[in-house]
Parts: structure tokens; sequence; C-alpha cells
């Protein structure tokens, strides 16, 4: 047996201005075009702690001084003068009136937190004779949020913190070796030029053995942030281990590359490290350049660029050395 009978609003005996006035999940609050109160419903009576009659008749700022009153007037007026609803939410503006948030847990925040609609509110003639405010609680919403936000934060920095090394802040070995993997994998595909450094410090050894080892960190850390500065966004900078450090220079050719480092190297070289008791340090460092070519394996590029490395020392220390396949060719600052 079919059923024929349309159920509309019309036809039924349902009162909506009591049923919105009993809402005990939504806060409603009409005012006319003046601001004054026209309707106050349970959820603001439950929440506020103010019942109907007390704030019905009132100037709504009057009777909520706590209200920003700048921003809101101008919600309410564009919202009768342009005819169309509006939505504020909680990310924007946390709340609209000081409630107290209904679950008083750990880590509720201090107020409840709203999402708030606004409605022009029509006569019979179709003129808009005020608006009608919907008020969601929507703390719990904003508590999850801020709770899954600040784990995002934290797994963030755990991964950025497992790729850096505690005493320079540079990328640490482990990510090196993933990076230059990437940087090889790019510059098959984009066939662009690729350059790895290897940097060591010189007789770095004898920096502790007179100054002792906290000198010697301190000296470690002057010259990362030195290099690192002197850097582009995509080149990287890390720390091999111990006094040395691998450079990865994507987009440079090997004559860039050469004229980049011997800049870091003089930067280095005229780098004066001053101690809190006045002792000053410097230090000279030695490195070795190899280019990438088709066919070369991440650890062979390594090898060819220590290769370099080990003949700058080979060669007296502070100096650039690049890679050239099949032999190795030594250029100080004086013959480059
Ligand atoms: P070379 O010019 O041949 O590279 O000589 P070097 O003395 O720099 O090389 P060597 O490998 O003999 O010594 C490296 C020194 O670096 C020894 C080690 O104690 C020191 N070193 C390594 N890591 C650290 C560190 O984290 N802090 C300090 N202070 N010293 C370190
Ligand atoms: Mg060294
Ligand atoms: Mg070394």
């Amino acid at each position: 047996m079919t059923d024929n009978t349309h159920i509309s609003p019309n036809t039924l005996a349902v009162d909506f201005p009591d049923i919105i006035a009993s809402l005990l999940t939504v806060g409603i609050v009409m005012v006319d075009r003046r601001f004054t109160i026209v309707l106050w419903n349970r959820f603001m009576e439950l929440n506020s702690q103010i019942r109907g009659e007390e704030v019905l008749g009132k100037n709504l700022f009057d009777a909520f001084p706590e209200l920003n009153r700048n921003w809101l007037e101008k919600k309410i007026k564009s919202c009768i003068i342009l005819k169309t609803p509006s939505f504020s939410s909680w990310r924007q503006r946390p709340y609209l009136f000081r409630f107290k948030p209904s679950a008083l847990q750990d880590g509720v925040p201090e107020f409840m937190h709203q999402d708030v609609s606004i409605f022009p509110i029509y006569d019979h003639s179709g003129m808009v004779q005020g608006v009608c405010m919907a008020i969601h609680d929507v703390t719990e919403l904003a508590q999850q949020t801020s709770l899954l936000e600040r784990i995002t934060d934290q797994a963030v920095d755990i991964e950025e913190s497992s790729q850096r090394d505690g005493l320079t802040g540079l990328f640490n070995r482990k990510f090196f070796d993933e990076q230059i993997t990437q940087e090889i994998q790019r510059t098959r595909r984009y066939k662009w030029p690729l350059a790895l450094a290897m940097v060591d410090l010189d007789h770095f050894k004898s920096v502790n053995d007179t100054y002792g080892h906290n000198a010697g960190d301190i000296v470690l850390r002057s010259t990362a942030n030195r290099l690192q500065g002197m850097l582009r966004a995509t080149d990287t900078l890390c720390r091999y281990g111990g006094e040395e450090f691998a450079l990865i220079l994507p987009h440079i050719t090997q004559e860039h590359s050469k004229f980049l480092l011997d800049r870091l190297r003089k930067a280095i070289e005229s780098m004066i490290v001053e101690l809190d008791d006045g002792t000053t340090i410097s230090v000279t460092l030695s490195v070795g350049i190899a280019q990438f070519i088709e066919g070369v394996s991440s650890g062979e590029l390594v090898r060819r660029a220590d290769g370099a490395l080990y003949a700058s020392k080979a060669a007296g220390r502070n100096c650039v050395t690049c890679h050239i396949p099949a032999t190795v060719e030594t250029g100080t600052d004086s013959e480059s």
C-alpha cells in the first residue's frame, strides 16, 4: 500500500520559531537593523547563563561589550545591504561569544570555539529587517585539529632532525647518501651538470691538540656556518664525518665549481674564530671535486672526489683539485 500524502511544513502544525528557540545544539540570535536582540534561544541561554527576558529588546553590543563590535557590525550590515549570507570559521576568529567550553578536560581551549553563519531575515514585502546568527560549537573539532597539527609538526621536526648533524646543524651522512642518489637521477633525467666536492679541514688534529676539543667544535661550527652562508639554495652541504664535508652542486660545470670552491676556500682561510678568552684560531681546507658523467655511480663519484681531495692534501693542502677521468690535475690558487 502506498502512501501518497506529502509532508510539507505548510501542511503541518510545526512551530518553527518554537523549535529554533528550544534548540540546544545550535545558538540562534536574531537582531533587527539596529542590532536590537529579538531572539535568544535556549543554547544561548545555557551557555551565556543569561535568560532571554534579560536580553530581548536590548542592543546586542550593549548587552555583550566583549563582542568585536567593529568586525561584527560590518558583517551584519553587509549581510543586510547585500542580502547575502556570510560565514566565519573558528580558524579566522576562534569565537564570537565568549562562552566556557561545555567539556572541561585536559587540552580543551579556554573558550568555546565557534563557527558562525549570518543570514538576512526578510519581512513579507521582501525587505531585510535584520539578521539571524547561527552559532555552532566546534570546540571538539578545533581541539582535535590543533592536536593533529601539533602531532604533524612534531613528526616533521623528528624527520628533519634525523637528517641533521647535531654539532653543525648541517645535513648528516645518511641524508647525503639519499640526496646524492636522487641528484644523480635528476641529472640523468634532465641532462644538467652535477658536481660533488669533498672538503676536509687541514691539520685539524693539531687544532684539537693545541686549543682543546671544545675549541675544535667551535671551529667546526663556524666553518659550517661560513660555508653554508655562501651557497645557493639548490646546493646541499653535509657533514660527511669528523672534519670532512660533502657538497652537492647541481647545475654547475667543472669550471664554475672550481671557481666556487676556491671562493669558499679563501673565505675559510681568512676566517678568524675568536674564543671567549680572546684566543683566535685560523684554519684552512682542502677540496676535491668530481663532475658527474654518465655511467658513474654515487659511490664512484664520492671515490673520485676523495681522490682529488687526497691530491690536494699531497700538493700541500689549502687548495682545490678537480678529478679528471683517468688522471688527476692539481691546481692551487695561483695556478687556477
Ligand atoms: P689532514 O690535513 O690530513 O686532514 O689532517 P687532520 O689532522 O685534519 O686529519 P686527521 O684525520 O689526522 O684528524 C682529524 C681530526 O679531526 C681528529 C679528530 O679528533 C678531529 N675531529 C673529528 N671530528 C671532530 C669533532 O666533532 N670535534 C672536534 N673537536 N674534532 C673532531
Ligand atoms: Mg683533516
Ligand atoms: Mg678528515
